[in-house]
């Protein structure tokens, strides 16, 4: 939870806007949500206002089942941001969904030396202020 009162350096925050709002509130309800293109029906991940295989505009959300497995991922030791510092060392992972988006985030309950590519995840959400919900992944069978 974020302290306005701390003279520590502040978590930076996501940002919505009209192309992700839906992903973001769908974090916040502990669901994690892909565009999906009304036209063709493909799904896509970061969201983005136009479709890259037919560039249609329309688009809606579809709940994706959250789970993936872990593609790539780094150890940052720093020196990084100072609101970072006190957390490294860290893993930054980008997950292959089982949707075929992929997604970077981090893993959870998982010490460094356990973390294998290839290795199943599933999302859980990290309520770090009272409006925002970050998704993280932690290991599954
Ligand atoms: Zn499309």
């Amino acid at each position: 939870m974020s302290d306005d009162t701390s003279d520590q350096p502040r978590l930076p925050l996501p940002v919505p806007n009209a192309d992700n709002q839906g992903f973001w509130d769908g974090c916040r309800q502990h669901e994690l949500r892909l565009q999906r293109c009304r036209a063709c029906g493909r799904l896509r991940h970061p969201p983005r206002p136009m479709c890259a295989r037919c560039n249609a505009l329309e688009y809606d959300w579809a709940r994706s089942s959250g789970r993936g497995t872990l593609f790539t991922f780094s150890i940052v030791h720093g020196p990084t941001l100072p609101v970072f510092q006190a957390r490294a060392p860290y893993n930054v992972a980008v997950i292959e969904l089982d949707e075929g988006q992929f997604i970077v985030s981090n893993i959870v309950d998982c010490p460094a030396e356990a973390l294998r590519i290839g290795m199943r995840v599933a999302v859980v959400f990290d309520d770090v202020t009272d409006t925002v919900s970050l998704p993280k992944f932690r290991p599954a069978a």
